[in-house]
C-alpha cells in the first residue's frame, strides 16, 4: 500500500519553512500532495496559477512529490485522492490553538483520516508567508527566506503595484 501524505496550505507564496517541512515529510512518506487551498478567508498576493508554478519549480527535483490545489472542504479532497494523512508544521504556541481545532474538525468530518504535525526547524520558527510578503513590500531582502524565483516574483508584484 503506498502511504500518501497531503500538506494543505495557502503557500501565498512559498517559503523556506515550507519547503523545509516538504523535504522532511517525502522521507517519510511514499507520495506527498502538496495541496493549495483556493477558498482560503484571506485574499492571496499571489493567483492560484502563481503559487502553482512557484511551488512546482520548489519541488521539481523532489521525486515524490507534486502539486495539487484543492476548493471546498480538506477532507473532501483527501478522499477524492485516497489519503488519510495530513501534515502541518507548527512554529509557536500560537500556532497550536487554530491547527487543534482543524485537526479535530478533521477528525469528525472524516474518522479515518490522521493529522500529522511537524515542528519547524529552528532557523525558520520566526518565518511566514506574510512576513516576507511585508519585508518584500518595504524593500527589504528575502533571500534566506524565500527561494529566489520567490524572491523575483515578490519583487516584481510590489513594484508593479507601486507604478500603478
Ligand atoms: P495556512 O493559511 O493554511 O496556514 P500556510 O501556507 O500559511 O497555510 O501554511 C501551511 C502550513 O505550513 C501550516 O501548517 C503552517 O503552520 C506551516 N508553516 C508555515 N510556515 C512555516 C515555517 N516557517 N515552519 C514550519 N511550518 C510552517
Amino acid at each position: 500500500m503506498v502511504r500518501k501524505a497531503v500538506y494543505p496550505g495557502s503557500f501565498d507564496p512559498v517559503t523556506y519553512g515550507h519547503l523545509d517541512i516538504i523535504k522532511r515529510v517525502a522521507n517519510i512518506y511514499d507520495e506527498l500532495i502538496v495541496a493549495i487551498a483556493q477558498n482560503v478567508a484571506k485574499v492571496p498576493l499571489f493567483t492560484l496559477e502563481e503559487r502553482i508554478e512557484m511551488l512546482r519549480e520548489s519541488v521539481k527535483d523532489i521525486k515524490n512529490v507534486c502539486v495539487d490545489y484543492f476548493d471546498g472542504l480538506l477532507v473532501d479532497y483527501l478522499k477524492r485522492v485516497e489519503a488519510k494523512i495530513i501534515v502541518r508544521g507548527l512554529r509557536a504556541v500560537s500556532d497550536f490553538e487554530y491547527e487543534f481545532q482543524q485537526a479535530l474538525a478533521n477528525k469528525k468530518l472524516y474518522p479515518e483520516c490522521e493529522t500529522i504535525f511537524l515542528v519547524t526547524d529552528s532557523k525558520y520558527a520566526y518565518l511566514s508567508s506574510s512576513m516576507a510578503k511585508e519585508i518584500s513590500k518595504f524593500g527589504g531582502c528575502v533571500k534566506d527566506l524565500v527561494p529566489d524565483m520567490v524572491a523575483k516574483k515578490l519583487y516584481m508584484k510590489f513594484r508593479t503595484e507601486n507604478v500603478k
